[in-house]
């Protein structure tokens, strides 16, 4: 380590992010990717793009904007919820950018409270950002104590990360569970991370502008094929918003390319490839919970594109074996699935939802090690 690094720089312990190998070709469930192509309109938006590109990207991202609040307004006259228009609506490089806008705007000097078992991320922001924060147990069941977030803060938490569906767990909070949450406490700023809400869960998105205390992040990299692009949002009342765009602006004015922002814009468009593609990956995630149940694992109900199960113990050379023998056992078969060797969840593995081929694929490696 070099002597020059800032005491900060020095201290930090950095996001591991699941792996992506060279060494052979995998079937990988291990990082939350969707398992279908782009649709052919967003590839064919990026080539239009391409054409563009020795000029500056629009540092407003206005056509992403419009192309979600589209989208967003359709489906929130649906539920119910209230329509959002472009200023209700911020766009950085993926949504662990945004995330990372979202400290220093509205944590930085502050102490925020997050679950104990939730996206690793949110405590390097913490450091890196050199924010204090507690953490909530969840219950044993892996769901979040609701009453407790209602009236159990302690008086010095200002901010709140809430992931839903919860990542690794896959559990889902119901939306009036967390509006209850909002209402009870005004004076506390809400983040919901909403990375995986299109596979099953209810979205709060059609809450903004009723309370001021709730920003929504969402990402293009799940539900709509676009990992390898990088495009994140933020949803949130317009002084929420205002305020995530000056921090931005005060960093870097273009958190989205040229092709990030066709491809976004396209991708929001495209519903019915949207519809068609979640849809299967949920029909898929049912009939792997049932062939694992069948198996004897522990699948907790998942409202994402993944699920957290936990093996039956299992008898291998190495004698009784558990949930990280089988993350090594799958990895020699040639199948990639996420294993966190950490308290509470180091009997389980995290399985991204793929192709129903490759979740047999999954089912029949496991049950030869079974
Ligand atoms: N939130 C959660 C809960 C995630 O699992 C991820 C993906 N690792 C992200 C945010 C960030 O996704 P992206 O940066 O690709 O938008």
């Amino acid at each position: 380590m070099t002597p020059f690094l800032s005491k900060l720089a020095a201290s930090l312990e950095p996001y591991v992010p699941g792996e992506q190998p060279k060494d052979r070709k995998y079937i990988k469930l291990n990082t939350n990717e969707n398992p279908y192509p782009p649709s052919k309109k967003v590839t064919d938006a990026i080539a239009a793009a391409a054409a563009d590109l020795r000029l500056y990207p629009d540092p407003d991202a206005t056509q992403v904007r419009t192309a979600a609040a589209g989208y967003y307004n359709r489906a929130l006259a649906l539920s119910g919820g209230d329509a959002v228009d472009e200023d209700n609506i911020f766009v950085g490089n993926g949504s662990d950018e945004v995330l990372a806008f979202i400290f220093p705007t509205f944590f930085k000097g502050k102490k925020i409270a997050f679950a104990d078992i939730t996206y690793s991320f949110y405590p390097v922001y913490s450091a890196l950002f050199e924010v204090k924060y507690d953490l909530l147990p969840l219950k044993d069941d892996f769901s979040i104590d609701v009453d407790q977030y209602v009236s159990g803060l302690a008086p010095d938490i200002e901010g709140v990360l809430l992931c839903n569906p919860n990542a690794p767990t896959g559990r889902a909070l119901p939306l009036a569970d967390i509006e209850r949450i909002l209402k009870a406490n005004p004076g506390r700023f809400f983040v919901v991370d909403e990375a995986y809400v299109d596979f099953g869960a209810e979205s709060v998105v059609g809450l903004v502008n009723r309370y001021e205390n709730l920003l929504v992040t969402q990402t293009l990299s799940k539900s709509r094929q676009l990992a390898g692009m990088r495009v994140g949002i933020a949803i949130g009342s317009k002084p929420v918003i205002a305020g995530l765009n000056a921090v931005k602006n005060s960093f870097n004015s273009y958190t989205a390319d040229r092709l990030g922002i066709a491809a976004a814009s396209a991708a929001f468009d495209d519903v019915d490839y949207f519809n068609e593609t979640r849809t299967k990956i949920m029909a898929t995630r049912q009939r792997t919970t049932e062939a694992l149940e069948k198996l004897g694992f522990d699948v907790i109900p998942s409202g994402s594109n993944f699920i957290f199960a936990q093996p039956p113990a299992f008898s291998h050379e190495e004698g009784v074996t558990d949930a990280g023998a089988m993350f090594k056992l799958l990895r020699e078969k040639g199948i990639l699935v996420r294993y966190f060797n950490k308290p509470r969840i180091d009997n389980r593995l995290r399985i991204s939802i793929g192709t129903d081929q490759e979740m047999e694929a999954l089912t029949e490696g496991i049950k030869k090690l079974l």
